[in-house]
């Protein structure tokens, strides 16, 4: 499983990618949909998908192959838009208010703090909060909510500048953003200026171990830079001068991790929370090299049934269609090589996608009304982490014989 030909270095330590974790091919950003898929319309540019561990630090990375002006236009995507993040968001904000006794001498700070989802409930209790957001007509929107904004991407040089301007945490949130810097050290370094000596950070993210043990090779995709996993984290804070003290687990992206970060001299004692993360991570092969190689046959392995369902689906004259315009699907589909040929089109709740087409695919995305129209012999189902929400509001597919269809981590075929 070594690479041949020129090896990038590993975006933290510097070393020589020089082992391929999965290599996804050449693909369009997930995020990009099409107006226009006639004739005349341009090709969708495509770009290297390869991520790759560090046989040093073990991160788990994808290539820098998309320019950044391309890569951060999608940026305000990321806003607040679900009834159960803006829940989560609530009850962390009660929860570190209650844990590390927050009131009106202390600041939260939240880097990618978006439109102030989260920093409003903080404010709502009387807690001063900074937020940090790079995107200004985001920011915009937090400060019209009356949630401070300063605009930028955050790093040791914003760091240094808020730290010269009398800012200092005492709590720091990066929920979902870690996975998402190119320069994961310089990010960090940031936390380690902004902190008070007793000071607390929690980092959230997709936890690696999730990813490989359910095969979900789907959330893989270019804006998303690193794939997290305890050991390689704990090596990044290390050099920052910090460390993890606590961990929780929670259900969000497939699986995530929260980490509980203070300075390397605090006195944050460590939990048996974050031990456990840590022996199953042992467990899992994932602290040493050897645990990544079996990856890329199993994401093989799904492409293989996935094509052999579709190819006895065709043969037999059956109508296929998919549910779920998302980021993960187009990893899937244009992974699988998967166009209209195949799948007919794919239904999505979201009105600003309806009547767009996934990038690289092309499949037309219409509204889920259309469902009784098409009659679907098979739905399939691309969000796998909302799977049972999905086969609940589709059930009428029974009306017609249809049934649904997952693919991840292998292929199942189930009636309503
Ligand atoms: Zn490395």
């Amino acid at each position: 499983m070594m690479t041949t030909g020129h090896a990038p270095n590993c975006r933290f330590c510097a070393t020589p990618l020089t082992h391929t974790f999965v290599d996804l091919g050449k693909t369009p950003l997930a995020n990009s949909y099409l107006a226009d898929v006639g004739a005349d319309a341009p090709p969708e540019p495509v770009f290297d998908l390869h991520a790759r561990v560090c046989p040093s630090c073990l991160l788990v990375q994808v290539d820098d192959s998309v320019p950044p002006d391309e890569i951060f236009s999608d940026y305000a995507y990321f806003s607040s838009y679900s009834d159960s993040w803006v829940a989560h968001a609530r009850s962390y904000a009660e929860a570190m208010r209650k844990r590390f006794a927050l009131g009106a001498n202390s600041l939260v700070v939240e880097i990618a703090s978006n439109d102030g989802y989260l920093l409003q409930h903080f404010v709502a209790a009387g807690v001063p909060v900074l937020g940090i957001e790079p995107a200004a007509n985001v920011a915009a929107k937090a400060v019209a909510k009356g949630v401070p904004t300063d605009v930028a991407f955050f790093g040791e040089e914003t760091a240094r500048r808020l730290r010269a301007q009398g800012v200092a945490a005492d709590l720091m949130a990066a929920n979902n953003v870690l996975a998402h810097v190119p320069g994961i050290l310089d990010f960090v370094t940031g936390f380690k200026v902004l902190l008070k000596p007793e000071a607390v950070a929690t980092f959230e993210f997709p936890h690696v171990l999730n990813l490989v043990r359910d095969v979900q090779f789907d959330t893989i995709y270019h804006e998303h830079f690193s794939y997290l996993s305890l050991v390689a984290v704990e090596k990044v804070l290390a050099e920052a001068g910090l460390r993890a003290f606590d961990a929780e687990r929670l259900a969000t992206h497939g699986g995530s991790l929260r980490l509980f970060v203070a300075h390397r001299d605090s006195g944050h004692k460590e939990s048996e929370a974050l031990r456990s993360v840590r022996a199953d991570e042992h467990g899992a092969m994932l602290d040493r090299i050897d645990g990544y190689q079996a990856f890329a046959p199993r994401v093989e392995e799904v492409r293989r049934q996935f094509l052999a369902f579709l190819a006895e689906a065709r043969a037999s004259g059956k109508t296929v269609a998919a549910y779920g315009a998302a980021a993960k699907g187009n990893t899937f589909l244009n992974y699988c090589g998967v166009g209209t040929d195949d799948i007919v089109c794919v239904f999505d709740r979201s009105a600003e996608k309806q009547g767009r087409f996934l990038p690289g695919s092309r499949l037309p995305i219409r509204a889920p009304g259309d469902i009784t129209s098409v009659r679907p012999d098979y739905l399939v189902i691309l969000p796998w982490n909302i799977a049972e929400e999905v086969k609940a509001k589709n059930a009428g597919i029974a009306d017609w014989g249809g049934r649904f269809v997952t693919a991840i981590p292998t292929l199942e075929i189930s009636a309503p």
